[in-house]
């Protein structure tokens, strides 16, 4: 069977789907193909928390108005640690910037359900999944699906098949350049099917390990702890976890809610970057270039990022003729990646219990704890970066970013 669209999308996660939505928004075709049924991507829990870039591509796309009635705006996060809370009051700070709570799982509900409404096609458990002839400007996606073979001819191929898709493999080796980091811990989270005991997000340093209080909604908080990376999740009853939050998050006046248990499970901490994002008609966006530690919220706002870029290159390039916004996506999208990159090892370090950490290393991190709890301006430079830089190319180039 074959066919022919202009973009092919691989991958309907956050950035394949919203990259599908901004194309139709330009009337621009494109197919997209993803190796799960929509059942198993409407039910992946993952991030939760949306720069405000990310909420205001949302809202242009036209998928943001069950995220405006159910998400929940925070203007600020608390850092405790010696069992005292220090609130860092991030809008303030930013000229007027917040981010909005809504959970991933949810956004991916919406943005199928706007594809679907479209009429755009969008398939679902495509196996065996090929990338070829990259160097022309006749790329190719071979796949089958209910064991018929598949041909997808098009001008440009997405890869936004996430870190263990295929297209980033596609690239030869001795283009690719990686760069990677594990560290010595992973999170345990759990989503628990009780109101949040908080009303912003707190991230705790304890020296069992770290610990984050956040929510999906006013009804179900998310938590997480720090656990080594080869932890087995048998060896966690709910009640272990429940007694770790309690003393890792303990502060004197104030309680934390337990309830039933709705998910729970390990995800190890990896830091890493895939350069360049570009190769012929092959570009990659989101997890499938690089990966973030989940300290500082960046994977999902990152992925938006791309796409961002990638959709306004390609509306150009398909309207004008221009391939300018293509040939600059790689570098433009990297300047941003390398940044988040910094600031999620940043918030990893300074929140993170190492095992590996002498007492020399324990006393930077207090160190740098108190700074930030106590100096506005380095306040003002985590708020920045964790509400998020700007996405425009006008005002990104004008903070160095863009
Ligand atoms: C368990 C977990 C928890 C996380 N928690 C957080 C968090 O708290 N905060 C945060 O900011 N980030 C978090 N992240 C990261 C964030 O979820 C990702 O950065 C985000 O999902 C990236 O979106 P994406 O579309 O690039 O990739 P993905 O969401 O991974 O989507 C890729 C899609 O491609 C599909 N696919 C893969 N291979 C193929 C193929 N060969 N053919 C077709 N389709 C294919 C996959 O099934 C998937 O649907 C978490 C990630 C994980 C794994």
């Amino acid at each position: 069977m074959s066919e022919r669209t202009q973009v092919a999308i691989v991958g309907a996660g956050p950035a394949g789907l919203l990259l599908g939505a901004l194309l139709h928004r330009h009337g621009l075709e494109s197919v997209i193909l993803e190796a799960r049924s929509r059942e198993y991507i409407e039910a992946r829990i993952r991030a939760g928390v949306l720069e405000q870039g990310t909420v205001d591509v949302l809202r242009e796309v036209g998928v943001g108005e069950r995220m405006d009635r159910e998400g929940l705006v925070h203007s600020g996060i608390y850092l405790r640690f010696d069992g005292s809370s220090h609130h860092i009051p991030m809008s303030e700070l930013t000229g007027g910037r917040s981010v909005m709570i809504y959970g991933q799982t949810e956004i991916v509900k919406d943005l199928v359900a706007h594809r679907l409404q479209t009429g755009m096609p969008l398939r679902f458990e495509c196996h065996a999944v090929t990338v070829d002839r990259l160097s022309s400007d006749q790329p190719v996606v071979r796949y089958s699906q209910g064991g018929t073979d598949h041909e997808l001819e098009c001008n440009i191929i997405a890869g936004c098949d996430g870190f263990h898709g295929v297209c980033r493999g596609a690239i030869p080796a001795d283009v690719l350049h990686v760069w990677e980091r594990e560290y010595p811990f992973a999170w345990l989270g759990i989503l628990a099917d009780v109101g949040p005991s908080t009303d912003e997000l707190i991230y705790a340093q304890h020296e069992q390990g770290f610990a984050l209080h956040s929510m999906r909604s006013l009804k179900v908080s998310r938590l997480y702890i720090q656990v080594e990376p080869d932890d087995d999740i048998a060896n966690w009853s709910d009640q272990r976890v429940w007694d770790q939050l309690h003393a890792r998050l303990a502060s004197e006046g104030w309680e934390l809610n337990e309830g039933p248990v709705l998910e729970k499970s390990i995800t190890p901490m990896r830091s890493f970057v895939a350069e360049p994002m570009r190769y012929g008609s092959l570009f990659l966006a989101g997890d499938a270039a690089h990966i973030v530690p989940p300290t500082g919220a960046k994977g999902l706002n990152l992925a938006v990022a791309d796409v961002t870029m990638l959709g306004e290159g390609l509306v150009e390039y398909f309207g004008s003729g221009s391939d300018a916004g293509l040939q600059e996506y790689s570098d433009r999208c990297l300047r941003r990646v390398w940044r988040a990159q910094h600031f999620s090892w940043f918030m990893t370090t300074m929140l993170h219990t190492n095992p590996r950490d002498d007492d020399y290393g324990r006393r930077l991190q207090r160190s740098q704890l108190d700074y930030v709890c106590s100096s506005q301006a380095a306040a003002a430079s985590l708020a920045e970066n964790y509400v998020g830089l700007p996405l425009t190319r006008a005002s990104a180039t004008a903070l160095g970013n863009g």
